[in-house]
């Protein structure tokens, strides 16, 4: 989100933030942001929410926890490029399944290899990073139906469409949900969102450090998500800019647009071309 806030908003904030006091160690629990997205996210009262130093950080958490002699985490290939960093760091095995040439999801393919591989873990971005698609609610409730391990729907872009995959959490008890303020304009802040059953969340916070949401990112993000219409404007103008750019980028024929629910776009370059 290449947007600032506006000027007034930067005012109540600073204002904000000189009342924080910084020789007091944060609410462990953050209890109180936890409560405010809630309410921005209309998150139902039966799920918990977990934080993370971003979802980076929860993406270690959940690694952490199912780590194990020859665990297995697996994801689509390209995908967000944490997910492999980080359960090769976690001493897990990792393996990518390959989307198809224009980067859908074989659902063959991919079931094929949870059946084989048996992973713990499943991550599924929506929309999906680099690629920008998303690969249909059918094919996704056949992926958390046949894994074995916990299946985490990535919706780090959730601000760019119209696909919700919260209501899924209802139907399985294998499925987390995953979001994240970074990309609706708060990166710097480092905010990430787990969202699924008390029984699975409880025991990912047993290996969350006490302090890792700061006194800080805590008070400015209860401070935004009151403010949230003005990201909520930034993001529609983002995604009406998306179709405007993307339709000027098809212009060339040597640039393919892939169709993008992000707010980015993938372009595949021909190079021999010269047009
Ligand atoms: C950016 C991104 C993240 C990480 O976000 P942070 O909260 O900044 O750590 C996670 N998943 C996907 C798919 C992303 O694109």
């Amino acid at each position: 989100n290449p947007y600032g806030w506006p000027r007034d908003l930067v005012r109540q904030w600073t204002e904000l933030l000189s009342s924080v006091e910084l020789n007091r160690y944060p609410d462990p629990s953050s209890a109180r942001l936890r409560d405010g997205l809630r309410q921005a996210m209309q998150v139902p009262a039966e799920y918990e929410i977990l934080l993370g130093n971003g979802s980076d950080e929860l993406i270690q958490l959940l690694a952490l926890a199912v780590a194990g002699s020859g665990q297995t985490v697996l994801a689509p290939e390209p995908s967000f490029v944490m997910y492999r960093m980080i359960a090769t760091f976690a001493g897990m095995r990792y393996v990518g399944v390959q989307l198809n040439e224009d980067f859908r999801l074989d659902l063959g393919r991919f079931i094929e290899a949870v059946e084989q591989e048996q992973p713990a873990l499943v991550f599924l971005a929506q929309p999906n990073n680099p690629t920008g698609n998303l690969f249909g609610e059918e094919k996704i409730r056949r992926i958390i139906e046949g894994t074995p391990g916990l299946v985490v729907l990535d919706e780090a872009y959730t601000a760019f469409t119209d696909r919700d995959y919260l209501p899924l959490l209802r139907d399985y008890d294998n499925l987390l949900i995953m979001r994240t303020l970074s990309k609706v304009g708060l990166a710097g802040l480092r905010l990430g969102i787990l969202i699924g059953s008390p029984a699975w969340l409880e025991q990912i916070d047993k290996l969350r450090l006490p302090y890792n949401i700061n006194a800080l990112t805590q008070l400015s993000v209860e401070f935004a998500m009151k403010h949230f219409g003005v990201l909520r404007a930034q993001t529609r103008q983002i995604r009406v800019d998306r179709e405007g750019l993307s339709e000027t980028l098809k212009q060339w024929p040597q640039l393919q647009v892939f169709p993008s629910e992000a707010n980015f776009l993938l372009v595949r370059v021909d190079r021999k071309s010269t047009r």
